[in-house]
């Protein structure tokens, strides 16, 4: 099999909630997403996509992936999809770094390897455990009654672990992550994510405030070094996230105990193939993880699920249904969320079709 073309199309994916806020006064209300199309000469089409959160989460951004992706789509025309690892290497011999751009067209050959084998992206990735997994809730940065009032609503609607947005104020922080406990119920998870926004001293004194709360820490500092001197400083269970974008990265995390459970992203890595391998590596490990992506639409879900569904459960710390937070539906047979769980699709590939109609004429880029 052949690929002999590649198209991409820009979609706009606005919030349920208006728009979503997190540390350093960043927030998004239309998510700015990117799919990609590729052709082969067996008439099998895979689709992938790639949504960066904004373009001060990590380094990317929605139009530098498109134009990433028109840079290297070119390289992929005559490569055979299904063979993801020369798929792999000839990404990242034509274009060094850029993790975010290879990430929808590693993504889109896994689509079209599951359906030239007949089998589901989960089975190809180790197979399913069990009928579904548990999904995280990101709440977004507001005052402490809201955030309560927001984990109260979602709560009511099946999800049993949250992620709060902190990283601002250090003493509205600690309210934050005190209110929203004290209205938790046994089992229920809470995490408190700074998304890098507090100084290696205040972390360590919002850390040392919720000693007795139980409460993960996630990413609290911009470097790696930082948020290692302040997992050495608390007792709370420790995520670590922005900072975590490579097989080295996680290998030098393990050596330095410098965290209980890893954040995931297909994208931040590069893919779903760099993603499964880092997946194996922590399963190896006893590493536990929140696999997910910066963020996306129907197409992102369906992969994060078959990623998610295919990791053993006592690892799998939570997971996203990023459609549920956007009012657009880009593609049918995405899997939706039933009791704030979620479960891959059984179809072959990623099991999805684009609604070409939300999608609109697209760019060719290769072919
Ligand atoms: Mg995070």
């Amino acid at each position: 099999m052949r690929i002999t073309g590649i198209n991409q199309y820009q979609v706009d994916l606005p919030l349920h909630e208006g728009s979503y806020k997190w540390s350093g006064g960043n927030s998004v209300s239309v998510f700015d997403s990117t799919v990609v199309e590729v052709e082969t000469d067996a008439g099998i089409t895979g689709y992938g996509e790639v949504c960066p959160l904004g373009p001060a989460y990590l380094p990317a951004y929605a139009a530098g992936a498109r134009a990433g992706i028109a840079e290297l789509a070119p390289h992929l025309i005559g490569l055979d999809p299904t063979q993801l690892g020369l798929i792999n290497q000839a990404m990242d011999r034509a274009m060094r770094g850029h993790p975010y751009v290879k990430s929808a067209l590693d993504m889109a050959c896994w689509d079209i390897l599951g359906k030239a084998s007949g089998l589901p992206v989960a089975v190809l990735m180790g197979g399913r455990h069990g009928d579904d997994f548990a999904l995280y809730r990101a709440i977004s940065q507001q005052s402490p009654e809201a955030m309560a009032e927001s984990v109260q609503n979602y709560r009511s609607q099946g999800y049993t672990k949250f992620q709060l947005k902190v990283g601002g104020n250090p003493d509205v922080d600690i309210e934050r992550i005190k209110v929203v406990a004290a209205g938790l119920q046994p089992g229920d998870v809470l995490v408190a994510d700074a998304n890098t926004g507090w100084t290696q001293h205040q972390a360590v004194r919002i850390a040392d405030a919720v000693r007795d709360v139980d409460v993960y820490i996630e990413q609290p500092c911009m470097r790696y070094e930082e948020c290692l001197a302040v997992r050495q400083h608390t007792n709370r269970p420790f995520v670590l996230d922005e900072v975590i974008d490579d097989v080295a990265q996680v290998l030098r995390g393990y050596q330095d105990r410098a965290m209980d459970v890893i954040n995931l992203k297909i994208s931040k890595v590069g893919g779903l193939t760099k993603a499964r391998q880092i997946r194996d590596l922590c399963v190896s490990l006893g590493i536990a993880m929140t696999i997910e992506d910066t963020w996306g639409g129907d197409i992102i879900t369906a992969a994060i699920a078959h990623l998610a569904h295919s990791t053993p459960p006592e690892l799998l710390f939570s997971s996203t249904d990023f459609n549920s937070y956007v009012t657009v539906s880009i593609a049918e047979g995405a899997p939706q969320r039933n009791h704030g769980r979620l479960g891959a699709s059984t179809e072959p590939g990623l099991g999805i079709a684009p609604r070409m109609e939300v999608l609109g004429a697209g760019t060719r880029v290769a072919g």
